[in-house]
């Protein structure tokens, strides 16, 4: 076979954009194991030694060079991968610049060895700061090694420009993942110093995340849910993390056509479905591998940038965005509390558990008896209560409902009515049968229970709006709501805009029992409202809606839905303040952990958190 690499004629070299390719280690090792995988690679080690300062180095079992081409793949603009202009739509190579080898060769002392299968000998090269210094031919293996050596040695700026040990090693690191979660099929091994960091053997993707990211005890695969579509724009196949185990720091991954990527449009499409099933500080997980004609991408973006062009963005958001809630509809969020009672709080034996009062707090923290310069112990009950507080700026209406706004609306007679109508054999299911619950109210918000691992606290006003909320999206999906006639009708104007927005929703507030007439003109007759609503404070309700969907631009049904059902629960839910009987409180909780989703408030936040047994005794020492 002949030489390959070219030089491009400058009329195609113009059209590439170009830049300072090598900033740092990592952009070296890059550089090197694209090449090897371009080069059709099954396997390929890396050795780095001191973060990549001293030595990086890359072996490949790929197709090698000839004489020729291993001089010339050092110039700037050559290159065996394209030839003219157009060939940058089809790319299906990692590399096609032609400058790193140059790049690398101007800042470091390279030395490179290559042979080609059909060749007896191979060739050695070595260049430092553009000079070659040698060339010989050698035996060797088949394939290319490449050592680079004491990068910016003649850079002293950019040497020293160079951030720790640490920083530059988590550089090379991300690129080694960027680079082996989309190469299952070519074995890896990474070696720091002399330490094998990881070896990879040749698997699939799901096989290769978990080589990568999972250990021993912590299998990632059982995190992890498929995602699968495929149609004539685009095929996307890979795995989304399971909401609970969305954490601060997650890992996010895009690839297209075998090739990272970021794409923070798309990113919004995934963690927008993750909406209300996880906390807004945490982040969801997730490896997707897009697959494109590659006319309809445009790589050709900065070399050191990760962004990729689309052609077709909206409808693949969209595509992307169905799938992804698909997955997490399939998987059902169970809650993860345990129900098992043993252990229960001790109550005394002499009060009527029928009249628990909820415990009086107007005690003064700092007092004992025993010591009057007591301090007050470090437990510090509202640190409890730190994971309900933040709030959420999600949708679905990306309003702020909370507890203080909707306090109009509430007719709670009927609110207690429906918490004891509540069903027997869910209680039961959840409970056992022999359980007798005991649970406190305190400060009129939170419901303490015991569960088996330690202590369970519920945040009453949100535990019940999620409950409500769940209880409207099924009504309006079955229209099975109970309705109530206004002896009195209310009487609402809109001006044209809001009009337009009401009638968007008009069918779906039907569907939860609004009864509407229209009047002449702007005017809406409102006849009939949900059973559970009261019926002052209507009008007020109804425009709060209007103008969130306005706000939020929501456009699906099920986004619509979701509006009407959080603004209605918001509205009828027990308020925080209210204190609640002993059977209040243990409907309210066997209802929370009957819901879909009982972590999270639609819009987001905490309902209820956990000390652990083993908690509360280390408080005690
Ligand atoms: P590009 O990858 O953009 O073509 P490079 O400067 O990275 O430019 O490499 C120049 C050329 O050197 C490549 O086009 C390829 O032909 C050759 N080459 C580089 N690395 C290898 C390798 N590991 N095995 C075989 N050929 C290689
Ligand atoms: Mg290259």
């Amino acid at each position: 076979m002949s030489d390959i690499i070219h030089l491009l004629p400058d009329s195609v070299a113009n059209q590439i954009a170009a830049g300072e390719v090598i900033q740092r280690p990592a952009s070296v090792l890059k550089e090197l194991v694209e090449n090897a995988i371009d080069a059709g690679a099954s396997f390929i080690q890396i050795v780095i030694k001191d973060a990549g300062r001293t030595l990086i180095q890359v072996s490949d079992n790929g197709k090698g060079m000839s004489e020729t081409d291993a001089r010339m793949a050092f110039e700037r603009h050559a290159t065996s991968k394209i030839r003219e202009a157009s060939d940058l739509f089809a790319l299906r190579t990692m590399g096609f610049r032609g400058e790193a080898l140059a790049s690398i060769a101007a800042v470091a002392q390279v030395e490179m060895r290559t042979r080609r299968q059909e060749d007896e000998l191979g060739v050695a090269i070595e260049i430092a700061g553009t000079r070659v210094f040698k060339q010989e031919t050698v035996q060797c293996e088949t394939g290319t090694t490449f050592y680079v050596k004491n990068l910016f040695f003649n850079v002293p700026a950019r040497r020293r420009f160079l951030k720790s040990d640490n920083v530059e090693k988590s550089h090379i690191l991300t690129e080694f993942y960027r680079i082996v979660l989309v190469n299952p099929e070519i074995e890896f091994s990474f070696y720091d110093g002399e330490d094998e960091l990881y070896r990879l053997p040749i698997s699939n993707l799901k096989m290769r995340i978990d080589a990568v990211f999972g250990s021993s005890k912590k299998k990632i695969q059982q995190q992890l849910l498929n995602v699968e579509t495929a149609n004539g724009l685009v095929s996307i196949i890979g795995f989304i993390g399971k909401p609970e185990f969305a954490q601060k720091s997650a890992q996010q991954y895009f690839f297209v056509n075998g090739r990272y990527m970021r794409h923070p449009y798309f990113h919004k499409a995934v963690t927008l479905a993750y909406n209300q099933l996880i906390q807004t500080s945490d982040n969801p997980s997730y490896f997707i591998y897009f697959e494109v004609d590659p006319q309809s991408i445009d790589i050709n973006i900065h070399p050191t940038k990760t962004e990729i062009k689309f052609e077709n963005e909206q409808a693949v958001w969209s595509i992307l965005s169905a799938t992804v809630k698909e997955a997490l509809g399939k998987f059902n969020v169970a809650p993860s509390i345990d129900f098992d009672r043993e252990g229960a709080i001790e109550m005394p034996l002499n009060v009527n558990l029928d009249n628990v009062k909820p415990p009086q707090t107007n005690f003064n923290p700092d007092y004992n008896p025993f010591n009057s310069s007591y301090k007050r112990p470090s437990f510090d009950w509202e640190k409890l209560y730190g994971g309900f507080e933040k709030d959420a700026k999600v949708s679905p209406a990306n309003v702020n409902f909370d507890t203080e706004i909707t306090q109009k609306n509430v007719d709670t007679s009927t609110v207690e009515q429906l918490l004891i109508e509540s069903e027997p054999e869910q209680h039961k299911m959840l409970l056992g049968d022999e359980f007798h619950s005991t649970n406190f109210q305190f400060k009129s918000r939170f419901i303490i229970t015991s569960i088996k691992s330690g202590m369970l606290i519920i945040d009453q006003h949100r535990a019940h709006v999620r409950i409500l909320f769940e209880s409207y999206l099924k009504d309006i999906e079955h229209h099975t709501a109970h309705s109530q006639q206004l002896l009195f009708p209310e009487e609402m104007e809109l001006n044209e805009h809001d009009l337009m927005h009401f009638q968007t929703i008009e069918e779906a507030l039907k569907s939860v029992g609004f009864n509407f007439l229209h009047n002449e003109k702007n005017w809406i007759q409102i006849n009939g409202i949900p059973a559970l609503l009261n019926a002052s404070g209507i009008i007020s309700l109804l425009r709060e809606m209007i103008e969130s969907i306005q706000k939020t631009g929501s456009d699906t049904l099920q986004n619509l839905y979701e509006i009407i059902a959080l603004s209605l629960a918001v509205s009828t839910a027990i308020k925080t303040g209210k204190q609640l009987s002993q059977e209040e409180m243990s409907d309210l909780i066997d209802r929370l952990f009957a819901c879909e989703n009982s972590n999270f408030t639609p819009d987001g936040k905490s309902i209820h958190t956990t000390i652990s047994h083993s908690e509360l005794l280390s408080k005690f020492g």
